[in-house]
């Protein structure tokens, strides 16, 4: 999504890390500010009274209450792109596969999650369409102009999937309700299937059989933080939000019971305080309830309570990732796997032999999400550079060549066998 400013300085002076991994000891966040009166609840936004005209790009800075869900949807750079309603090119990216319909409101997300660009602590330094979120900016665009594209364009467009991502907001629900309506009478959710990224705190079991009533295929919840504590400490009590790790759960098996055996999953973010043992339990527990984890690599995202703390090293990452994968999608259990006394993973359960040809077919180092036209383990989600830049990729929106393998092996310490 960013490759036209791939090296973004999204660092502020970052607390040195002299090991190979994030620990929880480290990876302590900010406490928020408390925003002035005069800019709680988009304020500022909804003192004007101006109509939104088309496409909006952030820091276009005009203040308009009407910008709001449905009838306006944020999306990633490079789903606008992708449509053509931004101008851009992606570094070894035609296009992305899934276009993400971010609701919006000029009062912006209710919640403060620590690592998170929309987090409302951001009121007084950001108006919410100008956040920053996952590393790129996310233009707001008239739905009926979307749905007008996508349906023009049929079986040809370049999606292979929609997703609808809510926020914690009181509309939030209907609104997601509304697109949904407004999407699926136009476009058969056969040809593009749609998943939900939801927001647990305000929903009810009944929310999520709704959502599967009006053609939803996959219902994702985003845990984001891979234990209890973690989950206090980033989106809960510890910076003064609204989640809990049990509403999350109680949503996250509301969907397997409702969606079914492989159409649910989790959103996980490694690199905040976890251990490699503790996160890849948490995707056991997944894939033994029917789902799938959903993997991001931490990324210090400028302007959010965590934007002072490093990135995920690559070490960390890439095993927790290959891990995965083979939970996910090999059969392999975290019980064939051995860790080390601080939770690193050393050995992957499986034969030399076995594993090179996994580390070889690269698509455990692909971008994870829900699947699109390709195959099962490939993800229509392929979030261009939202967890890292360009110059050193984390997840890979596309097949890695042999150049980008040679580098997953060195991040592993894996050498390949002669
Ligand atoms: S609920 Fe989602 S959008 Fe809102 S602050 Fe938390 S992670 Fe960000």
């Amino acid at each position: 999504m960013s490759c036209y400013r791939p090296e973004a300085p999204v660092m502020s002076p970052a607390v040195a890390n002299p090991h190979d991994h994030n620990p929880f000891a480290l990876m302590q966040p900010r406490v928020p500010v408390v925003t002035p009166k005069e800019a709680r609840n988009g304020a500022r936004v909804i003192a004007n009274d101006v109509a939104p005209q088309g496409v909006y790009l952030p820091d276009y800075n005009v203040l308009t209450p009407y910008m709001r869900s449905p009838e306006y949807v944020q999306m990633s750079t490079a789903a606008a792109i992708t449509l053509g309603v931004t101008p851009g090119r992606m570094y070894r990216c035609e296009c992305t596969r899934c276009l993400n319909l971010l609701l919006t409101y000029p009062e912006g997300c209710r919640a403060n999650c620590a690592y998170c660009g929309l987090a409302r602590h951001r009121e007084a330094e950001r108006d919410y369409a100008d956040r920053n979120f996952i590393r790129v900016d996310w233009p707001a665009v008239p739905l009926e102009k979307t749905i007008d594209i996508v349906a023009r364009d049929g079986a040809a467009s370049p999606f292979h999937r929609m997703c609808i991502s809510m926020i914690t907001h009181p509309r939030s629900d209907a609104d997601t309700r509304t697109v949904l309506e407004r999407w699926t009478a136009r476009i058969d959710p056969s040809v593009i299937p749609i998943s939900i990224l939801s927001n647990p705190t305000t929903m009810t079991r009944e929310d999520v059989k709704r959502l599967r009533d009006l053609g939803a295929d996959i219902f994702t919840v985003a845990l984001d933080a891979a234990t209890p504590e973690l989950f206090e400490r980033t989106r809960g009590k510890g910076v003064q939000s609204p989640h809990s790790w049990a509403k999350y759960w109680e949503i996250l098996h509301a969907a397997r019971d409702i969606f079914g055996p492989q159409k649910f999953g989790a959103h996980i973010i490694i690199g905040m305080g976890e251990t490699e043992a503790e996160a890849l339990a948490l995707v056991q527990q997944i894939v033994d309830l029917g789902g799938h984890s959903h993997m991001f690599c931490f990324f210090p995202e400028k302007g959010s309570l965590m934007d002072h703390l490093p990135a995920t090293p690559r070490d960390q990452w890439r095993r927790v990732q290959l891990a995965r994968y083979l939970i996910d999608y090999r059969d392999v259990r975290v019980e064939q796997m051995r860790f080390d006394g601080e939770g690193r993973v050393i050995d992957y359960g499986l034969p030399p032999g076995e594993l090179d040809a996994i580390i070889d077919a690269g698509v455990a180092f692909r971008t994870s999400g829900c699947p699109g036209k390709v195959a099962e383990d490939v993800s229509a989600c392929d979030r261009p550079y939202g967890d890292s830049p360009p110059s050193n990729i984390a997840s890979y929106p596309f097949a890695p060549a042999k150049r980008d393998l040679v580098k997953i092996r060195r991040d592993l310490r894996i050498a390949k066998r002669k």
